[in-house]
């Protein structure tokens, strides 16, 4: 399997990193080893000195598909859950200051994690108008919509399929809201989609 990463999907959030609103979605890979779930522990990684978390809403590609149009997208998932796309944000800064690709900033070990749990899709009566939020300790740092992302699931599902196939199991990060920030050791983190907690886990 592999993990898909929309990038600056959330106007607020493009704004927040000074960046300029895309005319097509921004995408990046994880590989498998950056998966993250319940039962593991999470030390803070040594090579990074600002491990940013983004909260995202993870889509579970249910069917093998290229050149997906993106009327027919809905059927290739039929499960969402959450996630955490960890990002060293100072190595981020330096590959981006020198035109450089992310991976090291975004692809290490654990850097992907994903909730045990997903939520059918019937679930929901629109997948474009779902809220989540993730805590630090007691305080909630971001809150999201995703009636505000840029390009809906189903576009990005469209456009994504159009460079590279999609298989049965893989997951699509689509994109971190406004508030993105630091993590510290002794944090706990705990992520809600609605009013279920999904994830929990704290930073070692
Ligand atoms: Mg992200």
């Amino acid at each position: 399997m592999k993990i898909i990463c929309i990038g600056r999907n959330y106007a607020e959030h493009a704004k927040e990193m000074g960046s300029a609103l895309p005319d097509k979605p921004v995408f990046f890979l994880k590989p498998d080893t950056a998966l993250f779930g319940k039962g593991q522990e999470f030390y803070y990684p040594d090579f990074t000195n600002d491990l940013h978390h983004e909260i995202e809403l993870v889509v579970k590609i249910s069917k093998h598909g290229k050149r997906i149009d993106e009327k027919f997208a809905g059927n290739y998932y039929s499960e969402i859950g959450l996630g955490i796309d960890f990002t060293a944000r100072d190595l981020q800064d330096e590959a981006k200051k020198k035109g450089l690709p992310w991976e090291i900033a975004k692809s290490f070990d654990n850097a992907a994690v994903v909730s045990a749990e997903f939520i059918p899709v019937s679930e929901f009566s629109d997948i474009q108008n779902i809220n989540f939020h993730l805590k630090i300790n007691d305080t909630i740092v971001q809150q999201g919509n995703s009636t505000h992302m840029i390009f809906k699931v189903n576009q990005l599902i469209a456009h994504v399929s159009t460079f590279i196939t999609l298989k049965q199991g893989d997951l699509l990060f689509t994109g971190t809201p406004a508030g993105v920030g630091p993590v510290k050791i002794g944090d706990q983190l705990t992520g809600y989609l609605e009013n279920r907690q999904l994830l929990e886990f704290f930073i070692k």
